[in-house]
């Protein structure tokens, strides 16, 4: 069977828990990497079996998570992480969650992976229209939403089988006018397009690993509900 790494799933109402139902159907491992902030509640819902009801596959069986990794995506390595986040109780509870970390853990725990899912963005200044967007949050927004993915990859590349692919999911907002997508996110989705191509043919030639990204219609996961949509 495959084994997939799915980052960002911290709830069943976004397209990260929808894509590992996916991929679990069609019998793959599922390995999920969650935002540290958001990790206690994660675990104790699919724990306490709040999950139940959506964990459920077509053939009635309930999908399985062999392991929960912390993760926080705009830091690449412990040296990247500031005093503020390190001290922060959240952050303190956890341990090897910047992405080096993260690829080194499923390398330690499992070996390999042959699915890559990057289902994560974050951009502080969403709701705030491109013309007020300040230039922090228009460089978070691309740490968060595009650089993410660069680093995912260039982490994992190195663990994911030949033959195996990675994706992530955009929005339509890169290429047409969408208000109420501010914050330097439309902007973010407009390099995570154009890097997917660039990431596809390095890591094609390099890996045989097939990179592509999907613009996915509204749901109104957690991320969408935060800025109205
Ligand atoms: P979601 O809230 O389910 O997923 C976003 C996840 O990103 C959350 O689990 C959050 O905890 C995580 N996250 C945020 N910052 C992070 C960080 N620094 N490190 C690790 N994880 C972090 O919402 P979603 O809408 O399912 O979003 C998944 C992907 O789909 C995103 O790339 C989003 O832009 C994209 N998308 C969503 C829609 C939509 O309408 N919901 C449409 C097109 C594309």
């Amino acid at each position: 069977g495959k084994r997939a790494f799915i980052a960002g799933v911290a709830d069943d109402n976004g397209y990260g828990w929808a894509i590992a139902k996916a991929l679990a159907a069609a019998g793959a491992e599922i390995l999920v990497g969650t935002w540290v902030p958001a990790l206690n509640i994660f675990e104790s819902s699919l724990r306490r079996g709040k999950f139940d009801e959506s964990r459920v596959l077509p053939d009635g069986s309930l999908m399985e998570i062999t392991k929960v990794y912390p993760l926080d995506a705009v830091f690449d390595n412990p040296q990247d992480v500031p005093e503020d986040i390190k001290a922060n109780k959240r952050y303190a509870g956890s341990s090897n969650w910047t992405v080096q970390e993260v690829a080194e853990t499923v390398k330690n725990d499992f070996g390999s992976i042959d699915i890559l899912v990057h289902s994560l963005a974050n951009g502080p200044e969403v709701t705030k229209p491109l013309l007020e967007t300040s230039r922090k949050g228009y460089l978070a927004a691309l740490s968060a939403s595009s650089y993410s993915y660069i680093s995912l990859l260039k982490h994992f590349l190195p663990i994911i089988n030949p033959g195996g692919s990675s994706v992530s999911l955009t929005y339509i907002a890169s290429e047409r006018i969408i208000p109420g997508y501010g914050g330097g996110m439309s902007s973010a989705k407009a390099a995570l397009e154009s890097d997917t191509r660039v990431l596809a043919f390095e890591a094609g030639r390099k890996h045989r690993v097939r990179i592509n990204t999907i613009s996915a219609g509204p749901l109104r996961s957690r991320a969408a509900k935060a800025i109205g949509f």
